[in-house]
């Protein structure tokens, strides 16, 4: 009879045993189930989704709840703290925008109306009319990332004739750089874009391509049809050495402080912005001393 006792005792103190080792796992692991999700939010929360990121666990621990209560609270702070920046980015460059502006026309009046200006004063004046049209530009610019990452930049998505579009935008960019812009096509192709921006891209694109290359280089301009449709701007110029190929389309990204241009970096990054906008993707192929080949993939439209 002892022995049948003690064996049921030890059967049922191994079963109390189980069942609270049991329950002790279940009770840490719902424990630590919040902080798998702060690690989880914090590797993946980026500056366009700061607003929305927010930690839910109404069934965690009392700490823990406190833990992602003001983990919540330090999230909406900084997604507070980055709308004024991009605030500020946006006003600042539209307060300066409209006098840089107005000083540029009036420069621009002054150079093309005054006869009797000295070599000296007309030098000093077109460079202060170079300086601030370059200004303008990048005022124009951050205007357009800062619209961009309000999410103020609205698309007007619709079928657009490729092949003309290309030829209309080679026309344009063959009469400002005075270079040869040669069209690869075969098919009629009809993309799925917002016309006003797709031109706004390779217009851009090109005139990298012009900066970069070598005056008597040809440009080309290829398009044709996969899956989706493909658009390459390609040149013969300097080309990027590999290791920057992919942070060119970073914001005020330069390859090289010597390769002096009149920009500041920020052009690839709004083709990028606006490309990924229209639901495409760009991407670049380029050898140092040979030349790049930006492509461009757009859906078609059907
Ligand atoms: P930027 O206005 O300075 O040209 P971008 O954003 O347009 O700025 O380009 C970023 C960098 O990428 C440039 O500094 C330039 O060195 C490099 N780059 C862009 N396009 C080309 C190209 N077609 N050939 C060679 N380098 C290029």
């Amino acid at each position: 009879m002892f022995l049948a006792v003690v064996q049921s005792l030890g059967i049922t103190s191994l079963l109390v045993l189980i069942v609270i080792t049991a329950a002790i796992a279940l009770y840490i692991q719902r424990s630590l189930q919040p902080l798998m999700q702060i690690n989880q939010l914090a590797a993946k929360v980026s500056a366009a989704d700061l607003g929305q990121a927010q930690l839910q666990c109404d069934r965690a621990p009392t700490e823990v709840r406190e833990l992602a209560r003001t983990y919540n609270m330090m999230l909406e702070r900084l997604a507070a703290a980055w709308e004024q920046q991009e605030q500020f980015v946006s006003n600042v460059s539209h307060e300066l925008r409209t006098p840089l502006t107005i000083v540029y026309g009036y420069l621009q009046s002054v150079l093309r109306r005054e006869t009797n200006l000295t070599t000296t004063q007309r030098d000093a004046l077109e460079t202060a009319a170079s300086e601030a049209d370059r200004t303008i530009r990048l005022l124009q610019d951050l205007l357009d990332l800062a619209r961009a990452d309000s999410g103020h930049l609205h698309f007007h998505m619709e079928a657009v004739p490729l092949n003309a579009l290309i030829a209309e935008v080679a026309g344009m960019a063959q009469q400002y750089s005075n270079r040869d812009i040669i069209i690869e096509a075969n098919d009629e192709i009809i993309v799925l874009a917002d016309r006003h921006c797709l031109k706004q891209v390779l217009l851009n694109l090109i005139d990298n391509a012009v900066k970069y290359s070598d005056l008597s280089l040809p440009i080309a301009l290829k398009i044709d049809q996969l899956e989706q449709a493909r658009i390459q701007v390609c040149d013969r110029g300097v080309g990027i050495p590999l290791q920057q190929q992919a942070r060119i389309f970073e914001r005020f990204y330069r390859v090289d402080e010597s390769r002096a241009t009149s920009g500041y970096g920020l052009g690839l990054s709004i083709v990028k912005t606006l490309v990924d906008g229209m639901g495409g993707c760009i991407t670049v192929a380029s050898r140092l001393g040979e030349g790049s080949v930006f492509t461009i993939t757009l859906p078609i439209a059907v």
